[in-house]
């Protein structure tokens, strides 16, 4: 048997630890799995709303979640056709698992038009805040040994890197996109991390937050080069009237008013980019024909994006070795809050609640 931090999906403040019996390698099939020592996981927002009842599922046959989708781990156990990974290997599990749709076919569950979706964590497939798991190794990333002490923040830098992706990806549609002013909205650990990738890829940024400075996250973000600027006594759009307009905009606020600011703050063949997840029903009142007239004679194009595939984790490896080499140690202070031992998983979300100044909590599992 093995330790679990899970929840009861559906009852508010259920998060509790369980007991699971322990995963093998076997539990996949066609000599495809490997067993993963579970060494540390990040929790955010999205765990927020699972234990306040507002989002996730049980497996089928569960009445329980086991949590956790930000893991890193070293493979204990390879299956007899794995050539890929071996053990001792340290290595980084995707979230979203394939439904039926054409592109969980190819490989593309990110980009799944079915109803249902499977992300290990979150909806319907347990998670990684276990001492344990087993997953095919088509759904797990190999990750140098050089950035070990910061492969927990992988996944949520996969998120980053689809979206940044899905934006080059649609400037295409213009035979010559040279972008220069990039704008993040939100100074949380997805905003810290888009800043950060944007300035990799040679770009003049400015991060718009609430609080005023001087707080970590705007020391964080000056020191790879970006702008920080604090909206608490103006607007984003005053002060993009300074600094913009945005060739391309990251939104990572969680406050979905911010999008249509953003709308606004973005320059002509401009593109933004939507990650917040929100699962509210907050109602905002916005100037809809300006909006519509500068994205139509403006020719701008606004995308959402949600979870990563397979090739935004590669990215994100790169990403983090080229971060390592550019502003060595950077990353390291995004761990502002380690928890030890899944036992304490009160500590965990007391943490994730109201930890001030808190960027990234995670739970060390156990020792790398
Ligand atoms: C996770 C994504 C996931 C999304 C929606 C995020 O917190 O990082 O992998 O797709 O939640 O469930
Ligand atoms: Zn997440």
């Amino acid at each position: 048997m093995m330790n679990v931090i899970a929840v009861y999906p559906g009852r508010p403040n259920s998060v509790h630890l369980a007991q699971m019996a322990k995963p093998s390698v076997n539990d996949v099939p066609g000599g495809r799995g490997v067993l993963v020592k579970v060494l540390r996981v990040g929790v955010d927002g999205t765990d927020k709303e699972i234990n306040a009842a507002e989002y996730g599922a049980a497996p089928t046959g569960f009445d329980f979640l086991v949590i956790g989708h930000e893991s890193f781990g070293r493979v204990e156990e390879v299956g007899s056709s794995v050539a890929e990974l071996a053990p001792g290997d340290y290595v980084v599990a995707m979230v979203r698992r394939p439904g039926c749709s054409i592109y969980d076919r190819i490989g593309l569950q990110d980009m799944t038009t079915d109803d249902t979706y499977y992300e290990r964590g979150i909806n319907l497939r347990h998670g990684y805040l276990a001492e344990y798991y087993a997953d095919d190794v088509d759904y797990l990333i190999k990750i140098p040994g050089g950035l070990k002490d910061v492969a927990v923040l992988l996944e949520p830098m996969t998120v980053v890197e689809k979206g940044i992706a899905q934006a080059y990806e649609i400037q295409r549609r213009m035979k010559v996109w040279r972008p220069r002013k990039a704008a993040v909205m939100g100074a949380g650990t997805i905003g810290l991390l888009a800043a950060l990738a944007l300035r990799l890829r040679g770009l003049d940024v400015t991060v718009f937050s609430r609080e005023r400075k001087p707080n970590r996250n705007a020391a964080l973000i000056e020191m790879t080069g970006s702008r920080y600027v604090s909206v608490h006594d103006t607007s984003i759009i005053d002060e993009s009237g300074k600094f913009g307009p945005f060739d391309m905009i990251f939104e990572a606020t969680g406050f979905s008013p911010v999008v249509f600011e953003s709308m606004q703050a973005l320059a002509k063949n401009g593109v933004l980019v939507l990650s917040s997840i929100t699962g509210g029903d907050r109602k905002t009142e916005v100037p809809s024909d300006r909006i519509n007239l500068d994205f139509v004679l403006g020719n701008k194009v606004m995308v959402g994006t949600v979870n990563a595939a397979r090739e935004h984790f590669e990215e994100g490896v790169r990403d983090m070795a080229k971060a390592e080499a550019e502003y060595p140690g950077w990353l390291s202070r995004l761990l502002t809050h380690p928890v030890k031992g899944l036992e304490n998983y009160g500590q965990l979300f007391q943490h994730l609640l109201n930890g001030s100044g808190a960027i990234k909590v995670y739970c060390e599992v156990a020792d790398a």
